[in-house]
């Protein structure tokens, strides 16, 4: 039997490299210094970037903090705003295939993945919409006759949006139009490796009508640019995905100021395989889980937790699978896996397999660089790892590629405590025909989403985040919009019913 399914480069022209600038205060900025971004699937140029400094930040900030101080968007109506919104979500949805092709060329995933992405973002903003029309607060009309309670609303100010390359896009539209939906301003960096993407959408917020500077856009560096969104004194949040490492930074840098932070960070996601569970279905998600978006996703179900008994069997299906599972050119739409980010990431992944290998764990697949005809070699076999102890570093690190780890257990409560057993805890799932066993593994997971007989399902209308190390704050949904609120108590005296304080001679 083959190893493996590669679909070799197609035959097609890639679009000119795209010209991304800043937008500030309504205006397409350039720098004098520029960067490049090599495809990593392609290896060639596919965009070159304005690079942000200091007094690049500095006026785009700037540029959030006036516009929200005039209230051009901050006292608008929420009408005004979800009209707005609307008609991003219509335009979005009138470029996917521009903005996905740019996506896949940037970041190596698979195009018919970030076609599904760009276009699903469009949700997003519709939802955030229906939210700018409906937040409210409360009122308090029992505190005695001459008193009547308020408690308002209002835009939590100048927010800082900083993104990672993985879901360049997406991760976007889940902070931006909340954002933007609560009446703030922003300024937003996205990733170095896929700044694009971004730019695309600033064009698309100018042609919906928002206003000039409320929304910003810096393309740049972490330092100096991230640095600088996450300390300026005008700046008042920063919501920030990407790595643990650098959400740390992040929440050190903003304590001068006290800042609000919202972390939506790293995980190492785990699937408990019961014994009673439907098999095929269970061995098809974890291929989907680990597999999806070349691995490179915070929801990866990188650890698999699986009944001794079935654990055989198990394997066997998911190798099974994964030799089935089509990786190469992003650009075909048939391909599934396509290409790891850069290099040196996929030599760090390389590195762990290595590692645990070395180690005692069992390669059932993969373990090592996957050349694909008529493209370079940065693309990585599916691998299937067994025989891992929880305390080696493939089972606790977040690999970040399309790896995946099995490890068994006897008892629920071992499966529950190998799942807590983690510094991460964004999401975990479990598969048993059981509900009984379904619900007491959701009440005792570590995790900020847990998915029963199911896996990475999300919609607009839940909170997503994570505990422990994976993050602070929720993001889309309810509890996501409120984070972009600041609330405000407002007391009210009905007449004059005071008794003085003190007796006045006058
Ligand atoms: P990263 O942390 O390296 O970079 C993320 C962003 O931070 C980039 O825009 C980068 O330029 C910027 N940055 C770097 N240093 C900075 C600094 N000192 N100050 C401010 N900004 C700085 O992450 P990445 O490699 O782009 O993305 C992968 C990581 O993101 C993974 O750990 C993944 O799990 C995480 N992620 C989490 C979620 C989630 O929702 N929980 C979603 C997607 C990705």
């Amino acid at each position: 039997m083959k190893d493996f399914t590669v679909n070799a480069a197609i035959d097609c022209d890639l679009p000119p490299p795209f010209w991304g600038r800043h937008l500030i205060a309504g205006e397409w900025v350039d720098s004098a210094e520029t960067f490049e971004r090599v495809s990593p699937s392609h290896g060639t140029v596919v965009s070159v970037s304005a690079c942000g400094d200091h007094a690049t930040t500095e006026r785009a900030i700037g540029a959030a903090r006036t516009a929200f101080d005039t209230g051009v968007w901050s006292r608008a109506s929420g009408k005004e705003r979800a009209t707005v919104l609307l008609r991003v979500a219509d335009l979005i949805e009138a470029s996917v295939e521009r903005i996905a092709v740019q996506e896949t060329l940037e970041s190596g995933k698979p195009i018919s993945q970030s076609r599904g992405e760009v276009g699903g973002a469009a949700d997003l903003w519709r939802y955030a919409a229906s939210l700018a029309r409906t937040v409210h607060g409360d009122s308090h009309n029992t505190l005695g006759e001459d008193m009547l309670g308020v408690v308002l609303k209002e835009p939590i100010g100048v927010v800082s949006i900083i993104t990672p390359w993985n879901f360049p896009f997406w991760i976007l539209s889940q902070k931006l139009p909340f954002a933007l939906a609560a009446g703030c301003t922003v300024v937003v960096k996205p990733s170095e490796m896929t700044p694009s993407s971004a730019v695309m959408m600033g064009e698309l917020l100018l042609e919906a009508g928002l206003p000039s500077g409320v929304c910003n856009i810096v393309l740049g560096h972490g330092q100096p640019v991230g640095s600088l969104m996450s300390t300026h004194k005008d700046v008042d949040m920063v919501t920030f995905t990407g790595s643990t490492a650098v959400g740390k930074l992040i929440t050190q840098a903003s304590s001068d100021t006290l800042k609000k932070v919202a972390l939506e960070l790293g995980g190492k996601n785990p699937q408990v395989i019961c014994p009673d569970a439907d098999l095929e279905s269970a061995a098809d998600a974890v291929t989907f889980g680990v597999y999806f978006n070349v691995g490179q996703c915070c929801n990866a179900s990188s650890r698999i937790i699986v009944h001794e008994d079935i654990a055989a069997d198990f394997v066997a299906r998911v190798v099974a699978l994964s030799r089935k599972v089509k990786f190469g050119d992003p650009l075909d739409p048939d391909t599934q896996v396509g290409a790891i980010v850069t290099p040196e990431h996929n030599a760090k992944i390389d590195a762990y397999v290595q590692t645990a290998v070395a180690a005692g764990a069992t390669l059932e697949l993969g373990g090592g660089m996957l050349p694909v005809e008529g493209l370079g070699a940065q693309f990585y076999q599916p691998t299937v790892i067994s025989n891992v102890s929880p305390d080696m570093a493939i089972a606790r690190a977040e690999v970040f590629g399309p790896v995946v780890v099995v490890m068994t257990y006897r008892t629920l409560d071992e499966a529950i405590s190998l799942t807590n057993d983690s510094a991460y805890g964004l999401s975990a799932g479990i598969w048993s025909e059981n509900v009984h066993t379904c619900l007491e593994f959701a009440r005792r997971a570590e995790a900020g989403t847990v998915w029963t007989n199911t896996w990475m399902d999300g919609y607009p209308e839940l909170a997503f985040g994570g505990v422990k190390q994976s993050g602070q704050g929720r993001e889309i949904g309810r509890y996501g919009f409120e984070e972009f609120l600041e609330v405000k108590s407002l007391v009210m005296r009905i007449g004059r019913s005071r008794a003085p304080w003190v007796e006045s001679d006058v």
